[in-house]
C-alpha cells in the first residue's frame, strides 16, 4: 500500500502551532515512506473561512518547508462530488431530508437537557410523506440532509496512536451531512475526500477523535475501507493547561515574527509527541525523516516547553554561517527601523562583524535589534540610577586618563583590551572596575558582547564620544550645578 497522507486545515483562523505539528507529522511520515503529502483546504464553512487566513496558512507551510506533493484541493470547488455522493445515500435510503427549523431544534435540545436525556436528533423527519414534504417546502423551508444512523451500531477503530478505541453508539444520532445551503458538513466532505484522494492514513489532532465514529458510519454506508486513523495528543503548556494565548504564542506566525528559525521550530515540534528511538534532542530534518515512525508517537499529552524551544533555536542559530546569520537578522533590523532599505547594500558588510558578535548570544532573531539597539541609534540614554553605582570622583580622573590612551591606540580589539588591562594594573584596580562603566557608557546596557569588540564596531569616533559623554554625565551627577 502506498502511503498517502493529507493535511486539511480550515481557513477559519491562522495556523495554530498544534496544527503545524499535525502537518509536520504527516509530512515526515510521507517523506519517510516515500509517499505523498496532500494539502486539502477545508473551506466549506462559508461564514468563517477567509482568504487572509488561507494566505497565512499557505505561507507558513512554505516557510516551514512543509511543501506538498498534491493540491491544494479546495473543498469549496468540489461541491458536485459531495452532491453526487449525497444523492447516492438519499437514493439508497441511507439519508433523508429534514425540515426541522433551527428554532425547533433548539427547543428539542433544551427539552432534552431539562429531562437529562442525551441531546440527539429525535428522527422527526425520518418518515415524512411526500405531502408533508411539499407542505414544508411551500412554507419556504430549506431542508438539510441527515444521515440515517443505524440502531445499536458497534464501532471501534484500531488507532495508530491510541490503540483500540471503542465508540459508544449512545452519542450517535442522525447527523446532518449537507447543510440547507447545499454545502457539505466537515464529516461528510472529509470522508468523501479522503476516499477520493486515496488517503491511506489520517493523522490528526485528538480533538477529531469524536468525529471518527460518524466518519466510520459513512465509510460503512458507502462500503469503503476506512483509512488508518492516528489521533495525536493534545499539546499542553507547562502548567498542563491547554496552550492559550495568555501564556504566549499559539500561532505559527508569532513564532516566525519572534525570530525562530524554521529548522529549529520543526525539530522542536517533532519532539512534541514523538520520541525517536535514541533519545536525541537535536535532530536535523534528514534524521527526522529517516527515523520517523508511527509507533514512536506518544499517547500522553505533549508539554510545550518554551525554554527548550529557545534553547533549540539558539543551537540552530549558532550553526549558521556569519553571512546566513546576517541575512536572517536583516528583516528584523528593518522592522525595528534600524536599517533603511537604501543603505542595505553598503551597510551589510560593515555591520556583519558586529552582528556576528551576537550569534552565540541570542535565542531568537528578534532579540538582536532589542539587545543591539545602541549600535544603530545615534545617541543613547544613560540612566542616572545605574550611573549612581560609579559615582566615585577617582573614577572620573581614571577615565580621563584612559581616554587619552584610547585616543592614541590603534583601535584594534586586542590593543584596546591590553591598554585597559595594563592601565588597571598600573593603577592597582580591577579591570572590571573600568570595564563595567565603560560598557554602560558605550551601550547604555549592562550586558553586551565583549566590550572591546563592541568599541571597534562602533568606530573610534562614536566610541570616544560616548565615553566622553558618559564621563561628563557621571561628573554632573556628582557635582550638580
Ligand atoms: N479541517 C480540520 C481542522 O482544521 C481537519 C480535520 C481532519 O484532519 O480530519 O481541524
Amino acid at each position: 500500500m502506498s502511503v498517502r497522507v493529507r493535511f486539511a486545515p480550515s481557513p477559519t483562523g491562522r495556523l495554530h502551532i498544534g496544527s503545524a505539528r499535525t502537518a509536520l507529522f504527516n509530512w515526515l511520515f510521507a517523506r519517510h515512506e516515500k509517499g505523498a503529502f496532500v494539502l486539502r483546504i477545508e473551506d466549506t464553512d462559508r461564514e468563517r473561512s477567509r482568504k487572509e487566513y488561507l494566505d497565512t496558512i499557505l505561507s507558513d507551510l512554505v516557510w516551514l518547508g512543509l511543501t506538498w506533493d498534491e493540491g491544494p484541493y479546495y473543498q469549496s470547488l468540489r461541491l458536485s462530488l459531495y452532491q453526487e455522493f449525497a444523492r447516492s445515500l438519499l437514493d439508497s435510503g441511507k439519508a433523508y431530508y429534514c425540515y426541522c427549523s433551527p428554532a425547533e431544534l433548539t427547543l428539542k435540545k433544551e427539552k432534552a437537557i431539562l429531562e437529562k436525556q442525551p441531546v440527539k436528533y429525535d428522527g422527526t423527519c425520518r418518515m415524512l410523506s411526500l405531502k408533508q414534504k411539499s407542505a414544508f417546502e411551500s412554507e419556504g423551508r430549506k431542508p438539510v440532509l441527515r444521515f440515517l444512523c443505524p440502531e445499536n451500531v458497534k464501532l471501534s477503530v484500531e488507532d495508530a496512536v491510541r490503540g483500540k478505541v471503542d465508540f459508544s453508539s449512545e452519542v450517535l444520532d442522525d447527523f446532518v451531512i449537507v447543510k440547507s445551503d447545499g454545502f457539505p458538513v466537515y464529516n461528510f466532505a472529509c470522508v468523501i475526500d479522503d476516499h477520493d484522494l486515496k488517503i491511506s492514513h489520517v493523522l490528526r489532532g485528538e480533538e477529531h477523535l469524536s468525529n471518527t465514529p460518524r466518519q466510520l458510519l459513512l465509510y460503512r454506508a458507502f462500503d469503503w475501507i476506512p483509512p488508518i486513523f492516528g489521533h495525536l495528543s493534545i499539546i499542553l503548556d507547562e502548567n498542563r493547561k491547554k496552550l492559550s494565548k495568555r501564556e504566549g504564542s499559539t500561532f505559527l506566525d508569532e513564532f516566525r515574527e519572534a525570530g525562530f528559525l524554521p529548522e529549529a521550530l520543526l525539530n522542536f515540534l517533532a519532539l512534541l509527541g514523538w520520541a525517536p528511538k535514541e533519545n536525541k534532542e537535536k535532530l536535523p530534518l534528514e534524521d527526522m525523516i529517516q527515523r520517523f515512525a508511527l509507533n514512536g508517537i506518544i499517547k500522553s499529552p505533549a508539554i510545550f516547553d518554551f525554554k527548550k524551544l529557545e534553547w533549540m533555536n539558539s543551537q540552530y542559530i549558532r550553526e549558521l554561517t556569519p553571512e546566513q546569520f546576517t541575512e536572517a537578522v536583516i528583516p528584523f533590523l528593518k522592522k525595528a527601523g534600524f536599517l533603511p532599505e537604501k543603505e542595505l547594500k553598503e551597510e551589510k558588510n560593515r555591520i556583519l562583524p558586529f552582528i556576528s558578535l551576537y550569534q552565540e548570544r541570542i535565542k531568537k532573531l528578534k532579540d538582536f535589534p532589542e539587545q543591539a539597539r545602541f549600535f544603530f541609534l545615534e545617541e543613547i540614554d544613560l540612566d542616572l540610577s545605574v550611573l549612581k553605582k560609579w559615582d566615585k570622583p577617582e573614577l572620573i580622573f581614571l577615565f580621563e586618563e584612559l581616554l587619552g590612551k584610547i585616543r592614541n591606540s590603534s583601535f584594534r580589539s586586542e590593543d584596546l583590551e591590553k591598554a585597559v588591562r595594563e592601565f588597571a594594573d598600573l593603577k592597582g584596580i580591577k579591570a572590571g572596575d573600568l570595564i563595567h562603566p565603560l560598557r554602560y557608557f558605550l551601550t547604555g546596557q549592562e550586558n553586551s558582547p565583549g566590550i572591546f569588540d563592541v568599541m571597534v564596531s562602533l568606530g573610534k569616533e562614536k566610541a570616544i564620544l560616548r565615553i566622553e559623554k558618559g564621563v561628563l554625565t557621571l561628573k554632573r551627577l556628582m557635582n550638580p550645578a
